[in-house]
C-alpha cells in the first residue's frame, strides 16, 4: 500500500514541476490508442507497480494539460495541492456524504464551506446550498427547485440570454421544459441580456397561458465574461414573482475581489446561484455548488424519506445532504475547499484571482496596441476575445487589401491550429454575433505575463507569415 501510494505521489509532484516544459496538450486518435489499450479484462491480477507504470505512461499523459501555464482554451484549471490531497483522503476514509448519521464531521465541514460562500455572495442567514459534481448539476438542481416553487405548472417557460450556457438548456430539458418553451433573449452591445425584451417575452407567454418559471441570468458568461444586468433583472423578477437564477459557474469566485463585487452587484438578490469551485477557486474536478437564498426551498424540492433511511432523520439541525439534490451517495467534496482555504487563506485565493484579472486586462491593452490583432470584446473576468486581422485589411469592402469575413475566419482558424499543433499554447475559439473569434481564458495560478506575451507574439508571427506568403 505504502509503496504504491508513495510512487503515485512522486509521479504527481514530478508532473506538476515539469508542466512548463511539457506541451499544453497531447491528443491521440482512437486508431493509435486501441492497439495499445483495448484488451479483455485480465483474468489474473498483475503487479501493482506495473499497472501504475502503464497508467502513467500510456493513459494519463495523453490528454489536455488543463493546468499548464499556457493552456488558455475553454476554462483552464489549477487545483491546489492540498485540495488534491484532500481528494485522496476523502476517498481513503471512504466518507459517505449523503446523511448526517453517516458523516457528521464531513457534513459539518460542508456547512462551514457553504457558509463561507454565503458570506462572499452577500446572501442572508437562511441561505444555504449543496456541493455538486459541477455547474451543470447545480443548474439542474436550480431549475427543478424553481419549477417546484412555481407549483409545477403544465406549461412552464425558462428564459436565458443568447449567451446563456448550454447546460441551462439541457437542465431545462431534463426538468421537463422542452426547447419550444426555452426563450433565448437577445443581448446588447456588451453581451448582456436585454431586460426590455425579457419583459416583453414574459408578457407574451403569460398572454398565451404559459407560466414563466425561471429567469436564468449569467454572471460571467463563458464566451466573453459578460454579466447580465442583475439589479434590473432582480427587480423585474421580484415584481412578476418569477424565480431568478444566476449562473456564475465560470466567474462566480471573482466576487472575492473588488472588481468582481462591482461586476456582480445585485447577485445577492437572486433566488439561487450556481458556482463552480473547480473553475476559479482552484479545486479538482467535480466540485460545483448551488446556493439558494432560502435553503428550505431547495429541500422542499428534493426531500424524500424512504423507509430504509428512516433511522437517518436526526432533526432539522442535522442536514442530510441527500435532501438537497439528486445524489444519495456523495463523496466528501467540501474537504478539498476547506483544506485549500485553510492552507492559503481567503487572501491567497483572492490574490490569484486578482492577478489573473490583471493579466487579462494587460492582454487586452497589448492587443489594442497591436496593428494586426483586434479585440472583438473587451477583457471581462479573465476572458479576452480577438482575431488576427492584418493592418490595412480593414478598408471598406472591395478596397485593396480588405478581407471578407470568410477569409478572416479561415486565416484565424489556421493561426489557431498552428499555435495548438506546435505546442506554443492551447487556445480555443468561439463565435460572437456570428463572427469567428479567438479566445484566451486566463485563470491559472502558474500563468504569467511571459506566457500570455509569448502566445500573442506568436499569433502575430504566424498571422503575418500566413497572410503575406
Ligand atoms: C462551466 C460552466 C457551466 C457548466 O459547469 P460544469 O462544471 O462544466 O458542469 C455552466 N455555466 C457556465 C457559465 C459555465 O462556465
Amino acid at each position: 500500500m505504502r509503496e504504491l501510494g508513495y510512487r503515485a505521489v512522486d509521479a504527481l509532484v514530478e508532473r506538476r514541476l515539469g508542466l512548463p516544459d511539457a506541451p499544453p496538450w497531447m491528443g491521440a486518435l482512437r486508431t493509435e490508442l486501441e492497439p495499445l489499450l483495448m484488451e479483455p479484462a485480465p483474468e489474473e491480477g498483475r503487479a501493482p507497480g506495473a499497472v501504475l507504470d502503464r497508467a502513467l505512461q500510456d493513459v494519463l499523459p495523453r490528454a489536455g494539460r488543463i493546468d499548464h501555464p499556457r493552456f488558455f482554451a475553454f476554462v483552464p484549471s489549477w487545483p491546489t495541492w492540498p485540495a488534491i490531497v484532500a481528494d485522496l483522503l476523502a476517498t481513503g476514509f471512504n466518507i459517505f456524504q449523503g446523511t448526517w448519521l453517516e458523516s457528521a464531521g464531513p457534513s459539518q465541514i460542508e456547512l462551514v464551506v457553504l457558509d463561507w460562500f454565503r458570506e462572499w455572495l452577500g446572501y442572508p442567514e437562511g441561505a444555504g446550498g449543496i456541493l455538486t459534481s459541477g455547474g451543470s448539476a447545480a443548474n439542474l438542481d436550480a431549475l427543478v427547485t424553481a419549477r417546484e416553487h412555481a407549483g409545477n405548472p403544465e406549461r412552464g417557460v425558462v428564459y436565458l440570454s443568447d449567451q446563456g450556457h448550454s447546460s441551462l438548456e439541457r437542465a431545462a430539458r431534463i426538468a421537463g421544459i422542452p426547447s419550444e418553451r426555452i426563450r433565448h433573449i437577445p443581448t446588447d452591445d456588451g453581451f448582456r441580456m436585454r431586460v426590455d425584451l425579457l419583459e416583453a417575452a414574459m408578457a407574451r407567454d403569460r398572454e398565451d397561458g404559459a407560466t414563466p418559471v425561471c429567469v436564468c441570468a449569467t454572471a460571467g458568461a463563458t464566451n466573453t465574461g459578460a454579466t447580465d444586468p442583475l439589479p434590473e433583472l432582480a427587480a423585474l423578477c421580484r415584481e412578476r414573482g418569477v424565480w431568478l437564477h444566476v449562473d456564475a459557474a465560470y466567474g462566480g469566485f471573482a466576487v472575492l475581489t473588488e472588481r468582481g463585487r462591482e461586476a456582480f452587484r445585485g447577485i445577492d438578490e437572486a433566488d439561487s446561484i450556481t458556482l463552480d469551485p473547480h473553475k476559479w477557486l482552484f479545486q479538482p474536478y467535480e466540485t460545483g455548488c448551488l446556493m439558494v437564498r432560502d435553503v428550505a426551498r431547495l429541500e422542499a424540492a428534493f426531500r424524500i424519506l424512504p423507509e430504509y433511511l428512516q433511522d437517518t432523520r436526526l432533526g432539522a439541525q442535522h442536514v442530510n445532504f441527500a435532501d438537497r439534490g439528486i445524489q444519495l451517495t456523495r463523496s466528501f467534496r467540501a474537504l478539498r475547499i476547506w483544506m485549500s482555504i485553510q492552507t492559503f487563506g481567503v487572501r491567497g485565493h483572492r490574490d490569484e484571482i486578482d492577478r489573473t484579472l490583471d493579466l487579462a486586462q494587460r492582454a487586452g491593452r497589448r492587443i489594442a496596441a497591436s496593428p494586426d490583432i483586434e479585440l472583438l470584446s473587451p477583457p471581462m473576468l479573465g476572458v479576452v476575445c480577438f482575431r488576427y486581422r492584418p493592418a490595412g485589411s480593414a478598408g471598406s469592402a472591395g478596397s485593396a487589401g480588405s478581407m471578407s469575413p470568410d477569409e478572416l475566419e479561415s486565416l484565424n482558424r489556421s493561426v489557431q491550429d498552428r499555435i495548438n499543433q506546435e505546442g506554443t499554447a492551447m487556445m480555443s475559439s468561439t463565435r460572437l454575433r456570428g463572427e469567428y473569434s479567438l479566445r484566451l481564458c486566463i485563470l491559472n495560478v502558474q500563468s504569467g505575463w511571459a506566457d500570455v506575451e509569448a502566445t500573442l507574439g506568436r499569433i502575430e508571427e504566424i498571422g503575418r507569415a500566413l497572410s503575406c506568403p
